[in-house]
């Protein structure tokens, strides 16, 4: 049954009148898949209530940050008690030292920066590979986000090994002309680059494990193949951990395939679950690597809010509280949704893949494995829109696009499960008459 949605619409025409298409980040606008996009008023647990008072269990949890669930009482009070004392000074912070020796516990990097976003910590990340490596070509993969940063809004270029092309108006050709996107899952191609580029290449970025094009895990020893042929080579390798960290496990990606086969990335990028719903994120790694930056050496990055007080003790309160029992949880949650999904997409006759990577999994609405960007883009976007919309008017707040992992947080009890098993045969219904 269609909800109420009068509220959230008036919201959304106010909304338009003043910011461009109504919203601060553009897959909340529900272009995607269309209808009114749900304003949220607030958010308990695995539940979100909107403008109209409608409850929805939330599978986005903010797009991964709300590990813990929304408004965790313990992570609350620590926040209200750091609010009380002052929310920014401009200096150093206890709370920040305590958040990088927790995440330098947790993660195999050695010093640790705060930012204020995932964008900024890949950007900065890559600013510090080339001032370290002093060399210019930075090398990704199709499919992979990294942020809105000018250099890697880019689209693989006419061929593999060419420069790569503007992913968006507003970047300028001189912006991506160093930036080589290829195939992921390839090694071929990233061979090929390394064989022609030798001595040009600053480093080699990639999602640990990529979540936005859906989650597409590496194929085994893929993330070991790129660190040791980085190495190889004298590039610095990059792991973005900003959406996989301290989510698909306890050690995030790094420690379902890294700490397993023993090595590690020369800088990763963190952020999501680490700032507990906060703006905050951070770039880390190698000691020698990490002290080229200001004020210890000479690569520029500095940030007025970086390292906020609050941000860095809601980080420090989830990270602390993010224990086995918390991954444990959320991973039984995640395989008893995603064979529900699965069971009852297969029941209509829906064509779809389920993939994940520890906790963090997605649907495609395709046919077979998918591995890559060209797989990924074969999804039925229509078909998941058909199936958004009836889960939403069941009372499931999927991500507003076929492209997204599904987020659970230790917070979706049974309750919560069982609302989205309930919703899922009649939503698989829509999808297959889409
Ligand atoms: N890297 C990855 C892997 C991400 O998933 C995201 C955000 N979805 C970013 C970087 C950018 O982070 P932010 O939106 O905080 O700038």
């Amino acid at each position: 049954m269609p909800r109420p949605t009068d509220a959230s619409a008036a919201l959304f025409e106010r909304a338009r009148a003043v910011t461009p298409g109504g919203v601060n980040s553009p897959v909340r606008a529900f272009n995607a898949v269309g209808g009114t996009p749900r304003f949220i008023r607030s958010a308990a647990g695995a539940w979100l209530t909107d403008a109209d008072g409608n409850e929805y269990v939330d599978l986005i949890c903010s797009w991964g940050p709300m590990l813990l669930g929304h408004a965790h009482p313990e992570v609350q009070a620590r926040v209200a008690e750091a609010v009380a004392r002052g929310t920014s000074y401009g200096t150093p912070t206890e709370p920040e030292v305590e958040l990088a020796e927790e995440i330098v516990a947790r993660t195999p990097v050695e010093r640790v920066r705060f930012v204020s976003s995932g964008t900024e910590a890949t950007m900065s990340a890559i600013r510090l590979a080339r001032g370290f490596t002093g060399r210019d070509i930075v090398v990704k993969f199709a499919g992979c986000y990294h942020g809105h940063v000018d250099s890697l809004l880019a689209s693989a270029g006419s061929g593999l090994a060419t420069f790569a092309v503007p992913g968006t108006p507003g970047v300028p050709v001189s912006s991506t002309e160093l930036t080589l996107v290829l195939p992921y899952n390839d090694r071929a191609a990233v061979d090929k680059v390394f064989a022609e580029y030798p001595d040009r290449i600053a480093c080699l970025i990639t999602e640990a494990a990529p979540g936005n094009m859906g989650v597409v895990p590496p194929e085994p020893g893929f993330n070991a193949f790129l660190s040791e042929t980085c190495t190889r080579h004298g590039a610095l390798f990059v792991s973005d951990e900003v959406m996989t960290g301290f989510r698909a496990s306890k050690l995030g990606q790094w420690g379902l395939d890294g700490a397993v086969e023993g090595w590690r990335p020369d800088l990763m990028t963190f952020g999501k679950v680490m700032g507990g719903g906060f703006p905050a994120a951070a770039f880390g790694g190698r000691a020698d690597v990490m002290s080229r930056l200001v004020p210890e050496g000479p690569v520029y990055q500095a940030g007025t809010l970086s390292g906020n007080p609050i941000a860095t003790t809601a980080g420090l309160a989830t990270l602390r509280l993010a224990t086995d029992e918390v991954y444990d949880h959320i991973g039984v949650a995640a395989d008893t949704i995603k064979t529900a999904v699965s069971d009852a997409l297969s029941e209509a006759g829906v064509a779809h893949v389920v993939q994940a990577t520890g906790t963090m999994f997605s649907v495609f609405f395709a046919e077979g494995q998918v591995r890559d960007f060209e797989s990924a883009s074969r999804t039925d976007a229509s078909a998941y829109a058909a199936f958004f919309h009836a889960m939403l008017d069941a009372g499931v707040y999927l991500p507003p696009s076929a492209y997204e992992a599904w987020f659970l947080s230790a917070a979706h009890d049974d309750r919560a499960v069982q609302t989205v098993l309930d919703a899922l045969p009649d939503a698989a219904r829509a999808a297959a008459a889409a």
